[in-house]
């Protein structure tokens, strides 16, 4: 990734990627409804361009089976007319969300049977490196990007995959105890610029589960089969390596000592 320029601006102005978790089927379940958890994300996303008017908000909507950007504050057809940004914010992203939401669920009707349902963050997360490098490349004067993944999670368990993330790249992981309130979480945790982190006392994890997981089910394993070409993982074994293409032999039937892993064997 290239250097980035440390202040370009008097102020802290940030450019800020939110990527955000439509997949239905975990929204279908929750306690905390997606209407309700996007109108305190709007709030935070203005409270964000309030911050500072030249901060810049950047959306992208995480589906089941593929990902879009659905906002950009720095695209003029999002500036209000009557000097009003929150109008014009609501409504485009709204708009693009919903079309979204629609082209997402069609491709899954379409989609053969290999549907796992889960959300592609990996690609979101791709796509908001590759916003990040564009910007880094605009000229000298940018906003900052913020390279530290916050993440913010809903939902009865712990994400593996986020805390993670978060932890290697310094940024904050949060579970609210009160999705009620999320807005508060947003805008006293999510809100604050890289610079005002240092003199805050921001929430601490209790514990980062570094287990990893499969990439069959995307279930966090304690052991489990890799590939010796590639390093994929897999929780059972398979015939065939499904990233690589690498052809595996006979599981060991006494695999009780040492190792439960499975080496490619040519
Ligand atoms: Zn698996
Ligand atoms: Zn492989």
């Amino acid at each position: 990734m290239a250097s980035a320029p440390s202040k370009l601006y008097a102020d802290d102005v940030s450019l800020l990627m939110v990527l955000l978790d439509t997949n239905p089927l975990f929204w279908s379940s929750s306690s905390l409804t997606f209407s309700s958890f996007l109108s305190h994300v709007l709030s935070f996303l203005n409270s964000i361009l309030l911050l500072n008017q030249l901060n810049q908000v950047v959306v992208i909507a995480t589906g089941y089976n593929y990902c879009d950007y659905v906002f950009d504050s720095s695209l003029a057809t999002n500036q209000g007319s009557e000097n009003g940004r929150m109008p014009a914010l609501c409504a485009n992203l709204l708009l693009k969300l919903e079309e979204f939401a629609i082209k997402d669920e069609n491709l899954h009707k379409d989609g053969s049977e290999k549907g796992l349902a889960s959300s592609l963050l990996s690609g979101s997360l791709s796509m908001a490196l590759c916003y990040i490098q564009k910007v880094f490349r605009s000229g000298a004067l940018h906003p900052q990007p913020r390279v530290p993944i916050d993440s913010c999670y809903i939902g009865s368990n712990n994400s593996a995959f986020l805390q993670q993330a978060s932890y290697i790249t310094g940024g904050v992981y949060l579970k609210p105890q009160q999705p009620d309130g999320l807005f508060q979480y947003l805008s006293t945790v999510f809100a604050t610029d890289l610079h005002s982190r240092a003199f805050l006392q921001l929430p601490k994890s209790v514990g980062v589960d570094f287990r990893a997981s499969c990439f069959c089910h995307k279930k966090t394993i304690d052991m489990g089969y890799i590939c010796s070409v590639c390093l994929s993982i897999f929780c059972k074994h398979h015939k065939k390596c499904s990233t690589c293409g690498s052809v595996f032999g006979q599981v060991q039937s006494d695999n009780g000592s040492a190792s439960n892993l499975k080496r490619k064997t040519t």
